[in-house]
């Protein structure tokens, strides 16, 4: 199997691209408009056919590169079908399995940073858009994000994967780059809650700033960074 781990400095993004080597088939998580150039590039030198692109969420940090990597490669684009996104080609429900040659991807749906937020798991990698990140956890206060849904998601899904599940998040602020289920369960300050009502008591008094660009970014979002 072939895995990248990308970083876009400007937005503290973490975009993956994956392969399975065999059929040279390639698939990118959470691509940023900026960088589709290194994108193509990259999957030039490791000789990979870019086949689909998936967005965990409607961003509100940055704009999506699945409209140009589309438009470059003819790639299928996906979100889960809670997305706002009309043009998405293929829209995946809740436990349903991707294909990536040999490789299988579980979509999972785990609404509370926003309500169309997904998670993709592919065998002992997760890939946690916002919903969960290393030492921390997506905002829930706009896109209809919920406090209440993000515990459900993060508590009765996520944190039910095995301990050493490896974690892969769509962003981080200090230079993490993996974690696991079993640290984040112990470590992760935000999940030392004992019930869903201290956790939504947290959520609600971060006092967030609200992000750039978040107006402009997810207007370009909903139509997949066209
Ligand atoms: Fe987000």
């Amino acid at each position: 199997m072939i895995f990248k781990q990308l970083f876009d400095q400007k937005s503290s993004t973490y975009t993956y691209l994956i392969a399975s080597a065999e059929g040279r088939e390639a698939l990118i998580i959470d691509p940023v408009l900026e960088n589709v150039n290194q994108y193509i590039e990259l999957l030039k030198q490791l000789d990979l056919r870019l086949v689909k692109v998936i967005d965990t969420h409607i961003h509100a940090d940055h704009v999506t590169g699945a409209s140009k990597l589309k438009d470059i490669t003819k790639c299928s684009t996906i979100m889960g079908d809670h997305t706002p996104a009309e043009s998405v080609e293929i829209k995946v429900k809740d436990d349903e399995y991707i294909n990536l040659d040999n490789l299988k991807i579980r979509a999972m749906y785990t609404p509370g940073h926003t309500s169309d937020s997904y998670c993709f798991l592919m065998d002992k990698q997760l890939f946690s858009g916002d919903t969960l990140l290393i030492n921390g956890t997506g905002r829930t206060d706009f896109q209809n994000g919920s406090a209440t849904d993000a515990y459900n998601s993060i508590f009765n899904k996520l944190l039910k994967l095995p301990e050493d599940t490896l974690l892969y998040p769509a962003h981080d602020y200090k230079g993490e780059k993996v974690s696991t289920i079993g640290k984040e369960k112990k470590q992760n300050p935000r999940l030392q809650v004992n019930s869903v009502d201290e956790y939504v008591e947290i959520m609600n008094n971060l006092n967030l700033k609200k992000p750039k660009e978040i107006d402009f970014n997810v207007a370009k979002n909903i139509n997949l960074g066209a």
